[in-house]
């Protein structure tokens, strides 16, 4: 059996107690080292074969989890944040489909909670949004025309943009043009969770020269949106006036 692991933003505690086991469990792990704390390493058991896909080709990481199949092993695909979000799993479970390898996926803690969590803010608000998008810019991998970053902002939602800090100018070019205000507040959160973390505050006009000056050019959530900074409504669910399945309003 292969599992799929979502390992969690950074700090070793966020992964599920699900996952944790199946590390525990593990004859052979393949964790994502660039972004992946080699700490998590720390609760395999004696002799688990360890590998950092960061060096390999997915052929390579197919030809470890077909071997680990065949031997009868336990083998943990571990990715960072939530596996289902440019989690490149596509890709190798539908090689595994083919193969007739049985695999699951545990879902983990996607760092763009964790960028929210960090700053202590609601990403979906009365009044303010109730939609979060999740993207990012084209970079040598496309984005297709109708997600242009403009285009997505126009719409002002919470957004959280992934893999682009390093564009960070292009990036708050095309969200001045979408959110139309260079007010809106942002939030880059690098490195959410790890002893690192970095957090940066500012609006579309000088987040790019805040970002620039802290040197952050990877590894960071920009949190994009009104959520961050501004009015809202309180909520129906415990408004003393509102009736619900479970309370009488008065
Ligand atoms: N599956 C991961 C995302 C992988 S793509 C998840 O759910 O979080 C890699 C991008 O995720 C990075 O470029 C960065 O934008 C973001 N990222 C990953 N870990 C991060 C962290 N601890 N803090 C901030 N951003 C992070």
């Amino acid at each position: 059996m292969i599992s799929f692991v979502g390992a969690g933003p950074g700090d070793v505690d966020l992964i599920t107690v699900k996952g944790r086991k199946l590390m525990e469990e593990a004859d052979i792990v393949i964790y994502a080292g660039s972004l992946v704390s080699k700490e998590h390493m720390d609760v395999c058991k004696e002799g688990t074969e360890i590998f950092n896909s960061a060096s390999m080709t997915l052929e390579d990481v197919i030809e470890v989890m077909e071997r680990g199949e065949k031997e009868n092993k336990k083998v943990v695909r571990l990715h960072t944040g939530d596996p289902t979000i440019y989690g490149a799993i596509r890709e190798q479970m539908d090689i595994l489909d083919e193969k007739n390898i049985k695999f699951q996926v545990i879902p983990g803690v996607s760092s763009f909670t964790a960028a929210a969590s960090a700053i202590k803010r609601e990403l979906t608000l009365p009044e303010v949004t109730q939609t979060i998008m999740l993207t990012r810019i084209e970079g040598r991998t496309p984005v297709p025309e109708g997600e242009k970053l403009s285009k997505l902002a126009s719409h002002k939602t919470s957004m959280a943009i992934f893999l682009s800090v390093q564009d960070i100018d292009r990036v708050v070019e095309e969200l001045i043009e979408g959110y139309g205000s260079e007010d809106t507040p942002v939030a880059v959160v690098y490195k959410a969770t790890w002893e690192d973390q970095k957090i940066i505050i500012g609006t579309l006009k000088d987040i790019a020269e805040k970002v620039k000056a802290e040197g952050v050019n990877k590894t960071a959530q920009i949190l994009v949106g009104n959520f961050i900074e501004g009015a809202y409504e309180r909520s129906k669910l415990y408004d003393p006036s509102f009736t619900h399945e479970y309370r009488e309003g008065k």
